[in-house]
């Protein structure tokens, strides 16, 4: 059987960020992705000013920024049609990367990733499943396909880098469901007029709809809706149709517009883990928690959770620790980084869900540009989430 020191099952950002970082420390590693690569992958395809700092220190900020839209800020629109625009500018001590976000199609994003992870010495097999796998304290043997081969491989830690729908962790038991299911409908579209160099949200009752130019002419159009609101029809290109029908300040800027990907569908969504560790296995990305896509930060978890993720390894492999508490410190690692960022988005998501809150709330940022520009750089990742919750912020977004 042949013996790596590390698996990893998932060859997005999370996958292909930590695989990176460990062949560079010297760990032998398999990076393996069920699909074909390039693929595509149904995001809103933004990233927050913080990622850049993070593809920077893994070396392919340039690559990535090539042919990428700039975006300066985020501009919300609330179901009454108010409108208000943060800007990524420094507040006080946080300060940006840079003064603006990238957008960029995931095929290429992803592709840069996983080329740098090879470059580094990972072993990339695209078009290779994880199908199973047993762990415990000494090490793990999973089972790979691709095609009609299958090949079992000995590792010593598995990275469960697999997604929203991670197979690693429902394998673990860690998986906690979705509280709203909720669907997401995307594509690329071209000649959609009206885009400048901010992201757009616009809010309807029961979902949103985000805008964003990913270069190159082209415009990413994410639809989100909950499950009790989805339009009728069945297939997706008629539903992201009748969800855009919900929004006719969107809907009048598409007329001279042409899709240009086919419409994909994604969902539910907005589930957890009870912890992203287990006896030599850890889990980093979406895998190990899925932000909502209105906050527009699970690309930066992927690639920072990476980041946490692999001295851990390091260490592990280095000590032979691999049981399930020697790995717990990765977990307060996470929670220590990621903890303000999930009650930031809760209380994001729970404002975005009551239409007459949103429209009050929007009303008092669009006089208040300054409280905007903070809560979108608290989106974006360098502001703390904990400034938002200061009494002073709350009572100027509601009073
Ligand atoms: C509608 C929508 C819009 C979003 N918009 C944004 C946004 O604008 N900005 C942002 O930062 N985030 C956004 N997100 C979130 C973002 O897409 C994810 O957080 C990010 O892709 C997580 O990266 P990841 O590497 O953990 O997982 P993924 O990118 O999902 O990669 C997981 C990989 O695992 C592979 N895989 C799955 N199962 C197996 C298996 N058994 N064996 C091997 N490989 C496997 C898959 O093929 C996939 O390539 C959005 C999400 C949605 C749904």
């Amino acid at each position: 059987m042949r013996t790596v020191d590390v698996v990893i099952a998932g060859a997005g950002p999370a996958g292909s960020a930590t695989a990176a970082l460990l062949a560079a420390a010297g760990v032998r590693v398999l990076l393996t992705d069920r699909s074909p690569f390039p693929r595509p992958k149904p995001c809103a395809e933004y990233l927050s000013p913080e990622a850049g700092r993070i593809l920077d220190r893994l070396g392919v900020l340039d690559a990535v920024s090539q042919d990428a839209a700039r975006l300066t800020g985020m501009r919300i629109v609330s179901p009454g049609g108010i409108a208000f625009v943060g800007r990524f500018r420094p507040l006080g001590d946080a300060t940006p990367f840079r003064p603006w976000g990238l957008a960029l199609p995931r095929e290429r994003l992803d592709g840069i990733l996983a080329n740098a992870a090879a470059a580094r010495g990972a072993d990339f097999r695209p078009g290779t499943a994880l199908e199973s796998f047993a762990a415990g304290p000494t090490g793990v043997v999973v089972q790979l396909r691709a095609g009609a081969t299958r090949e079992a491989v000995h590792a010593a830690i598995l990275v469960g880098a697999d997604g929203l729908r991670s197979r690693i962790a429902r394998a673990l038991g860690v998986a906690r469901g979705a509280d709203r299911h909720r669907t997401a409908f995307v594509t690329h579209a071209e000649s959609v007029s009206g885009m400048g160099d901010v992201g757009e949200m616009h809010v309807f009752a029961g979902g949103y709809v985000g805008l964003a130019d990913v270069g190159g002419g082209i415009t990413n159009i994410a639809a989100v809706v909950d499950r009790a609101r989805m339009p009728a029809g069945s297939g997706t290109r008629q539903r992201l149709e009748a969800l855009l029908d919900r929004v006719p300040a969107v809907r009048g800027r598409l007329a001279g517009a042409r899709f240009v990907s086919p419409v994909r569908a994604v969902g539910p969504f907005a589930r957890s883990t009870t912890r992203a560790t287990a006896d030599a296995v850890a889990l980093v990305g979406d895998a190990a928690d899925f932000y909502d896509p209105f906050t527009g930060e699970g690309i930066f978890a992927a690639l920072r959770g990476a980041e946490l993720l692999a001295p851990h390894v390091c260490r592990a492999l280095e000590h032979g620790t691999l049981r399930a508490a020697d790995l717990a410190p990765y977990d307060r690692d996470r929670r220590r980084a990621f903890a303000g960022k999930w009650w930031l988005e809760r209380a994001i998501g729970a404002v975005v869900a009551r239409p007459a809150l949103l429209d009050h709330v929007a009303e008092r940022l669009a006089r208040r540009p300054a409280v905007a520009d903070l809560l979108v750089g608290a989106t974006g990742d360098f502001v703390p989430a904990r400034r938002v919750f200061r009494p002073s912020v709350v009572w100027r977004m509601v009073a």
